[in-house]
């Protein structure tokens, strides 16, 4: 037995088998000369990795039959293994050439991927993915290289690795994972942020854990207490068992509230949100009694399409076309029943890439956090936000839309937001479609800028949100992600709380909606530090909406008021 201590990420207990994941590896091409009569045999070589390829397909198209969406993406990949035009270009410049096959397969599938981007065509820029993706599989069979697959993760198992990008976590939502072991990542880092989502228990800064945990081995990892324990004894394994046995009794006595509303022992009212990254988040915002959706982090649903790790249904790039975001965005309104449902623009760039031809990404910057990210790289890529908009008003129709734009610093990114937006109305006027012209548009302050300009803000939004964990990371300038500065990380460092002060003055003069989207609005602290100093509507993972409601109902405005005044005025 042995413990490991790190930072507590997400709470409660998992007990399960190790899943580690290896460093990623890289597919390498054989970059030698060969010799004409070598030609041959790897001709035969390419022709047989082109028909087990093809059989795979065939299988995984067989199994998802009744799927449209996934049945479209296996068939174009079908035609696209058997392109004769593209396969005799294969062959002819192989025999031409005295490279390895795998090395013209490889020049020709990015040559033809290349054209396919600058093509000016929306759609054939898509299949771009598609193209490098399939002819990929066609590699790695020639090479026998197996890359890593998340997918192939079980039920019940602990994840341990080095970081999850977000693109993996996806997996997070597919599968019953018991709990989340890593070397990297910060409370509010976004694996963090989904791990509350989900409910699973997570702890973060485990120096070395990769290489002191073996494959399969049984581990607990205690996302209270911040420990992982590795082989336990069966002594310990039943403690932890009764811990797990309380909790499921703590939360079965929660469901209590799921149909009250939240409110103090004095019966001061607040209205409780939830934060979603998924369409499936909003069933589960409400069962858990949500009052409507505070912030639904449209990335990830982008980024979850675009995962190349995870198969080919996700390699389309299909999420950015304004009919599937329709399809996304109307399906949680509609679920949400008339409930507000605030949708934030795409917040991509900085840690969360996105693998899109259509949108020019930060991947090569050196400093992506500070670079083009969120309202930046959305207005950089003015076609997408016209898009999102699009699709966001033609769903407006279907409930009570908000729209809010992230990562604001300066009054001219907004007006250059709402320059789109009003020509978006105008274009589905023009063309007859139905919408709601009253959409409000809010903003997100998370930076010292928008905080201090908060007065500035509030004259051209709708409403604010405040999104304290980039608000802390970069008033403090400490990366929320990097567990080596998490110490420094502090929600509570008085220039947070002053500019969470200024913000909520402003709003409150304007006479315009706040609320809080960060991880503050949910830990049991912060919460009551936020309520006392005049926040109302909070928005957090649903799964913790219960809890907080069960905290506010055990305390008095007075006491909330003390415990932020002394916060404050902690010196
Ligand atoms: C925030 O920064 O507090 C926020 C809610 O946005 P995100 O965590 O998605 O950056
Ligand atoms: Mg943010």
């Amino acid at each position: 037995m042995n413990v490991l201590f790190g930072i507590s990420a997400s709470n409660g207990i998992g007990i399960g088998k190790a899943f580690v994941v290896p460093e990623s590896e890289k597919r390498v091409i054989p970059s030698n000369f060969i010799k004409p009569e070598e030609h041959p045999k790897q001709l035969e070589r390419f022709e047989k990795s082109l028909a087990t390829v093809t059989a795979q397909i065939a299988a995984q198209l067989d199994a998802v039959k009744g799927d449209k969406v996934q049945s479209e993406i296996f068939e174009t990949y079908f035609l696209m293994l058997n392109d004769p035009e593209f396969l005799k270009d294969v062959r002819t410049s192989f025999e031409n050439s005295n490279r390895t096959i795998e090395y013209i397969l490889n020049q020709k599938t990015e040559d033809y991927a290349d054209k396919l981007r600058s093509s000016g065509n929306e759609y054939l820029a898509e299949r771009a993915q598609d193209i490098c993706d399939i002819f990929g599989r066609v590699l790695d069979d020639l090479l026998d290289f197996h890359p890593f697959n998340i997918e192939n993760v079980p039920d019940g198992a602990v994840i341990v690795a080095k970081t999850m990008n977000p693109s993996d976590t996806i997996i997070l939502s597919k599968r019953q994972i018991a709990g989340l072991a890593l070397i990297e990542g910060g409370v509010s880092s976004h694996v963090g942020i989904l791990a509350r989502n989900y409910g699973i228990p997570a702890v973060f800064a485990l120096e070395n854990i990769t290489s002191e945990i073996q494959n399969e081995s049984t581990i607990i990892v205690d996302g209270d207490s911040g420990e992982v324990i590795d082989n336990p004894d069966e002594l310990t394994i039943d403690e932890y068992r009764k811990k797990i046995e309380t909790a499921r009794e703590h939360s079965e006595k929660l469901k209590f509230f799921r149909d009250q509303p939240a409110k103090t022992e004095d019966g001061e009212l607040f209205k409780l949100y939830a934060n979603i990254g998924t369409v499936e988040e909003a069933r589960i915002a409400m069962e858990e009694g949500a009052d409507g959706i505070g912030l639904f982090r449209t990335e990830f649903l982008f980024m979850s399409e675009t995962n190349s790790n995870i198969g080919p249904a996700h390699a389309s790039g299909a999420a950015f076309s304004e009919e599937s975001q329709f399809n996304a965005y109307k399906t949680v309104l509609q679920t949400m029943q008339g409930k507000p449902v605030t949708i934030r623009t795409l917040d991509a760039g900085g840690d969360k890439l996105i693998n899109s031809s259509e949108i020019r990404n930060a991947s090569d910057e050196k400093n992506p956090l500070m670079g083009l990210r969120a309202i930046r790289l959305s207005l950089a890529n003015p076609q997408q936000l016209k898009t999102q908009f699009r699709a966001l008003y033609r769903a407006s129709v279907y409930g009570n839309l908000k729209i809010m734009l992230p990562l604001v610093t300066s009054i001219e990114q907004v007006k250059q937001a709402l320059k789109i937006a009003e020509k978006v109305r105008e274009e589905l006027k023009s063309e007859g479609i139905e919408f709601n012209e009253k959409v409000p548009i809010g903003v997100m302050i998370e930076t010292a800028a928008a905080a201090m300009t908060a007065d500035c803000f509030a004259k051209i939004s709708d409403f604010f949100s405040i999104g304290t964990n980039d608000l802390t990371q970069y008033t403090i300038g400490v990366d929320r992600e990097n567990s080596a500065v998490s110490e420094l990380y502090n929600e509570f460092h008085l220039a947070v709380l002053r500019l969470i002060q200024k913000t909520i003055t402003e709003a409150e003069k304007a006479k315009i909606d706040l609320s809080v989207c960060g991880e503050m609005a949910s830990r049991r602290d912060s919460v009551l530090v936020l309520a006392g100093m005049g926040v109302r509507n909070l928005s957090m993972s649903p799964k913790l909406i219960t809890q907080v409601k069960e905290i506010l109902s055990k305390i008095s405005v007075p006491e909330l008021k003390a415990i932020s005044s002394k916060k404050l005025n902690d010196l």
